[in-house]
């Protein structure tokens, strides 16, 4: 097995991953990032974005993706493909496989390998990717204005979503598999309380139709009781809310988590709590979770990866 070793080591290649290669190619860290399993992460798998500063005309994730890579890459970062199969932080420097053929020892850690939306799991969800079906109401809301939207789940996020989207649809669906709503109370009273949200309580979406696009979903009322009730609601849009998965498997034994698996990290900061490792974007952000979050908080681990590696004399 080949072995290695750096000053920086990038995990992920969202926008946390891509703005922390820019700082610390920057700084002369000479950074070796780690693309992982979605090289550009989660926006790739989105259609147009709105909603980043500095392009007045939007962009798709795509695009935006790989214009951070390359202004990474100008500055001499140096972006693998390739996934960090395990890790051991337990002492500096940091070692690493990847693909489970090479060694990788670092002296400094940016963990920024996001979080995954969790999906039902229905074949229709891939038939329509990208034509109806989203995971992001802040994303890809503003294409449903005037128009019918359903969204599933019944936490905080879904609630959010719901009343986000509420302020553009004309209606919200909120798909509800149990009878009650376990978010919290407050968000509970504003979604019963919206004039556009109906809650479809003990309701599953079991299916979608559509030709060129979503034009429906398939729902099912107690799924499995004897008063079962099989119908169709017309709708253009059906998001996901029903959580997401932080990508944080493989370093829960070195760093704390919270219950989901989201990284903990000091106060404000990308610091873990292990020096020289940190975490940013996604896995470390059960709240906001927007790529310009996730990019500031790259661009602070870099900035904090810097000045570690200077006051322990390893620049
Ligand atoms: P949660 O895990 O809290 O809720 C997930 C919801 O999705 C639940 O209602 C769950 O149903 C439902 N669900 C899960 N799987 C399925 C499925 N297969 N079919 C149908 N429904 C399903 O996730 P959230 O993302 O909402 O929240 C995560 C954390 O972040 C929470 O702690 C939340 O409080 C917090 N949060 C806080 C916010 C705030 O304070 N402003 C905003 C957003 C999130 P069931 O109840 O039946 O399990």
């Amino acid at each position: 097995m080949t072995t290695e070793h750096v000053k920086c080591l990038i995990i992920g290649s969202g926008p946390a991953g891509y703005t922390a290669a820019i700082y610390t190619s920057r700084a002369n860290l000479s950074p070796v990032l780690y693309e992982g399993i979605q090289p550009g992460g989660q926006l790739t798998i989105t259609t147009e974005v709105e909603n980043f500063p500095g392009y007045p005309e939007g962009v798709t994730g795509p695009v935006l993706m790989d214009d951070l890579r390359k202004q990474a890459e100008r500055f001499g970062a140096d972006i693998r493909n390739g996934i960090v199969t395990k890790a051991d932080l337990s002492q500096a420097p940091y070692h690493f496989i990847i693909d489970d053929e090479k060694e990788i020892t670092a002296d400094t850690v940016i963990i920024s390998t996001g979080a995954t939306a969790k999906y039902l799991g229905l074949e229709d969800e891939k038939k329509y990717a990208g034509m109806g079906v989203s995971a992001c109401a802040t994303c890809d809301g503003f294409f449903y204005r005037k128009k019918v939207v359903a969204v599933v789940g019944g936490g905080d996020t879904a609630c959010e979503e719901a009343i986000y989207l509420a302020g553009l649809a004309r209606q919200v669906y909120l798909v509800v598999r149990k009878p009650f709503l376990r978010a919290s109370k407050i968000m509970q009273e504003r979604v019963l309380n919206h004039p556009n949200i109906k809650v479809l309580f003990e309701h599953n979406a079991v299916g979608l139709y559509g030709t060129d696009g979503v034009e429906g979903m398939h729902v099912v009322k107690r799924l499995g009781e004897a008063d079962e009730e099989r119908y169709d609601v017309a709708i253009d849009g059906f998001f996901l809310a029903i959580g997401h998965q932080p990508n944080s498997a493989i370093f829960k034994p070195w760093v704390q988590t919270d219950e989901t698996g989201y990284i903990i990290t000091e106060g404000n900061t990308p610091r873990t709590g292990i020096p020289g490792v940190f975490a940013a974007g996604d896995v470390a952000d059960p709240h906001y979770r927007q790529a310009i979050t996730a990019a500031g908080s790259g661009c602070k681990a870099a900035i904090e990866a810097e000045r570690y590696l200077s006051a322990n004399g390893l620049l």
